[in-house]
């Protein structure tokens, strides 16, 4: 089934009218609840979200985590660590300087503007509001220099090699999303990165660049391009694929891309590939973007040498995998913005929080799965609402280096006047099949 962007109004208007037609009656219930006429009513709790069938489709849907939307309120640090890999000897990659520190400090700096304020896309798709900020930044936190004849020259996929010869020098760096700039050669490929892990959360992530250029002379060095492809590597180990060969190409597809690639087949679009709705971007280096007989475009992904636009929904995927990926290890921030429990719900998902979570009034939050929280982080009950941690585990983020601030149960209060006064219970949790509330401040 297609979605065209009419159904997709239709499928966001008709959600609006719901909040609207909800909010509207609990305005009208509580006003006349005030007068004691519909004390005995009870507004059964909205108990779907939407279109999707359950929690875990919720939380799995990458636009949920564009930027600005309520899982998605604050920017995203991700630690990073820069590794050099020289032969035995010392020679044949970049030699430690100031210079070479100050080169990948503006690299950093200059990868950062992309993702803070990444360039209006070459080739926008009509309806599409696109955004400039992916709240995502990076912060170079060690450079190291590695001698090692025989890692110096790696080819491909030999990225779990070099993190693993990095953390038997310097374990603490497990902590940071490793990148290796070599020599090597895979396959006339200028780098490769992995994709996150959904199921092994202390999975590692890594980018291997084959940096060719004259390593001596340090001006001479494109540090534009490397950037270019540091930040192309970054957007796989975040989840993204290649608008040319390997993006999602079925617009039923829930990861599909509607803001690259249009709402239906291009009108250029003659012969898709086996499989696909729609046709690949070209994706050639040199490709030029105002050429009208090509179709490449400005995309992070696209592998041109304008490469830059980040769509929403690229944002909202890669947001998601510093959420629920492993890639999450890497990633601090905080907002004060909470996440809101307004409804009856069970999560059975495996998520980090990078913000405070409010079980609302009336309802109950029932966890199954884990909860990762920034040390900032604490969760509320409010009077009147239950959490329920069932086999499920509330904890502090993998690497933080403090706790989390726990479980905050609000007291009874009491609510209304005269005869209608009615006492609202203390927040209330409770932990049954082995749950587990752990690593905060008490
Ligand atoms: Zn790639």
């Amino acid at each position: 089934m297609k979605t065209s962007p009419a159904d997709l109004r239709f499928i966001l208007q008709s959600e609006q009218f719901t909040t609207v037609i909800i909010s509207f009656l609990l305005v009208y219930l509580s006003h006349f609840s005030a007068f004691g006429q519909f004390e005995s009513i009870k507004i059964t709790p909205q108990k779907t979200y939407g279109p999707y069938e359950n929690t875990r489709s919720f939380f799995s849907h990458q636009k949920h985590y564009i930027p600005g939307e309520p899982l998605n309120q604050t920017v995203k640090t991700i630690y990073i660590a820069i590794n050099i890999w020289q032969k035995d000897d010392g020679t044949g990659n970049f030699t430690e300087s100031d210079e070479l520190h100050e080169h990948l400090l503006e690299l950093t700096e200059r990868l950062n503007m992309h993702f803070r304020s990444t360039p209006p896309p070459s080739h926008p798709v009509k309806g599409i509001d696109y955004l400039r900020d992916s709240h995502i930044r990076f912060e170079l936190k060690d450079v190291g220099f590695y001698q090692n004849t025989d890692l110096y020259e790696v080819g491909c996929f030999d990225g779990n090699r070099l993190n693993e010869a990095v953390f038997a020098i310097s374990p603490e760096k497990r902590k940071f999303l490793n990148i290796h700039f070599t020599p090597g050669n895979c396959r006339g490929a200028s780098g490769y990165a992995n994709y996150p892990s959904s199921g092994s959360s202390g999975a590692d992530s890594f980018v291997v660049s084959f940096v060719k250029h004259d390593r001596d002379d340090l001006e001479s060095v494109q540090w534009w391009a490397l950037m270019l492809h540091v930040a192309h590597e970054l957007g796989h180990n975040l989840e993204l694929r290649h608008p040319y060969n390997s993006e999602y190409c079925q617009t039923s597809h829930p990861d599909f891309l509607f803001d690259l690639f249009g709402f239906e087949k291009q009108e250029w679009c003659h012969n898709p590939r086996p499989g696909c709705e729609i046709c690949y971007h070209d994706g050639s280096w040199g490709c030029d973007l105002k050429d009208p007989e090509t179709t490449c475009t400005n995309n992070i992904m696209g592998g041109n040498r304008a490469a830059g636009n980040i769509t929403p929904l690229q944002m909202g995927r890669m947001n998601r995998a510093i959420a629920n990926k492993s890639v999450r290890k890497y990633a601090w921030g905080f907002s004060l913005v909470p996440y809101e429990v307004s409804f009856d719900q069970t999560w059975d998902t495996d998520i980090k929080f990078y913000q405070d979570i409010i079980i609302k009034t009336g309802y109950t939050l029932h966890l199954t799965g884990t909860i990762e929280m920034v040390p900032e982080a604490s969760l509320i009950v409010e009077s009147g609402a239950r959490l329920i941690v069932d086999g499920g585990r509330i904890t502090n983020a993998l690497y933080s280096e403090t706790h989390w601030k726990g479980v905050v149960q609000e007291p009874a209060i009491k609510k209304g006047f005269l005869f209608w006064r009615k006492d609202v219970p203390e927040g209330e949790m409770i932990i049954t099949n082995n749950g587990k509330v752990e690593n905060y401040f008490r």
